[in-house]
This record gives C-alpha cells, sequence and structure tokens, in this order.
C-alpha cells in the first residue's frame, strides 16, 4: 500500500500511467477482452477505453497503455460526429494501436431508427457492416454506447447470439460484470466508487472502462 502514499489519483495521465504500473507491479495481467479471453490470469485486469467522440485522445492512451506494459481493448463509433473512421488519420490511429498489441472493436449504438427510421438490429448490422469495410476484418465483440438507449442488455445479448459467426463477447457479459468481476468506470468523468488506483490488489478480477476523453496532461481543456 505503499503506492498509494504518493501517488495522487485524479484524472491527469501521469496518475492514469502510474496506476497502471502499480497493477502491474502487483502481479495483474492488464489486457484487452481477446488476450484475457484467451488467457485468463489468477489476477487480471480488463482494461478497455469507448472512444465517445475524440480518437485523437485514444491514440494518446494507447501509447501510454503500451508503454505501462498493457494491452486494451479500444471500442470505436461509426456514427461519432467528431470522427470517421474511414478517413486515412483514423485508420492510421487503429493501424498504430494494432501494432502496440491493442483489440479495436466497435462502439455499437442505438436511437438513430428514431430519427430515420428501420430498428436497432438493422442499424446495428449496419453499423457492423461498415466497421468491417473499415477494419478490414470480422468483427469479434463490441460494447454498447449508452445501453439503456438500445433495449438494455437483453437487446446485446440477442446480438450475440446474432452475430455468432464470429462475434465472441461484449463487454457488459454477465461474466464480466459483478459479482464475478469488480467493474469500475470513470463514466461522466466520475469514479463512483473512487479512482482505479484505490483498488490495486483488492480484487484479483477487474474490468476497468475508462473515456480517454476525461484524461488529460496538464489541464482538462486539452480535450475540449
Ligand atoms: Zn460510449
Amino acid at each position: 500500500m505503499k503506492v498509494q502514499s504518493f501517488e495522487t489519483h485524479d484524472y491527469s495521465l501521469r496518475s492514469y500511467a502510474d496506476t497502471l504500473r502499480a497493477y502491474r507491479e502487483a502481479g495483474y495481467a492488464v489486457t484487452s477482452f481477446e488476450r484475457y479471453l484467451a488467457e485468463p490470469r489468477e489476477r487480471h485486469m480488463i482494461l478497455r477505453h469507448d472512444i465517445d467522440n475524440t480518437i485523437e485522445q485514444a491514440a494518446r492512451v494507447a501509447r501510454i497503455d503500451a508503454e505501462a506494459g498493457c494491452t486494451a481493448t479500444f471500442f470505436l463509433r461509426v456514427h461519432a460526429q467528431g470522427y470517421n473512421l474511414l478517413s486515412l488519420p483514423s485508420l492510421r490511429i487503429v493501424q498504430e494501436m494494432e501494432q502496440l498489441g491493442h483489440e479495436v472493436q466497435l462502439h455499437l449504438e442505438g436511437g438513430v431508427c428514431g430519427w430515420l427510421g428501420g430498428d436497432d438490429l438493422e442499424w446495428a448490422d449496419r453499423q457492423r457492416a461498415v466497421f468491417e469495410a473499415a477494419v478490414g476484418r470480422p468483427l469479434g465483440g463490441f460494447s454498447s454506447h449508452e445501453p439503456a438507449r438500445m433495449g438494455g442488455m437483453e437487446f446485446a445479448n440477442g446480438l450475440l447470439e446474432r452475430w455468432s459467426d464470429s462475434v465472441a463477447y461484449h463487454a457488459y457479459e454477465t461474466r464480466f460484470m459483478m459479482p464475478d468481476m469488480k467493474y469500475l468506470s470513470d463514466s461522466s468523468g466520475r469514479w463512483r466508487e473512487g479512482h482505479f488506483g484505490l483498488w490495486v490488489g483488492r480484487e484479483p478480477l477487474m474490468q476497468v472502462l475508462t473515456h480517454p476523453f476525461w484524461w488529460f496532461e496538464k489541464v482538462p481543456a486539452e480535450n475540449y
């Protein structure tokens, strides 16, 4: 617990990187979903990043993760107004993430049918098609963006079955949540149960979700 005596637990990327190192030093594997499923360890943190609107901040976090000896799963949207998954800069970032050992999957969302017609299922298929066109391989997993807007877990579980040809998981499956796994998230820029740095060594299996948007080098204004 000496770690806590000198570490500051805030939203600086310094604090973020120090926390990852603390988990590694405490014997945790810190990996993507894909790597956890292939080779689960006794102490294992699945590191997840949902990329809601800006991909450049995700690239910065991807490099920090790799430097700390960690891999992560980055979930990317196809409907984001802040980035176009098919643009060259985005595709270069995807490529860099994969070269660093990270996993890139779909951050799936619902609701556009409320304006455009059709239903969430049809639009989910369309999102998958665009994602696969962008990355050039079959989808392997997804996380739901604002799941309550899209039929919650029931919808996600149904989709998992529908897409079982290549999709192995979705991030909110019960096996990745409490009580099987400690789940911590920085959603809305607020850790409901304290910064993830306060949890080192307390739970053997964890899923930690961060949104790179909330994390800054010097000041929050870097990001928005
Ligand atoms: Zn989201």
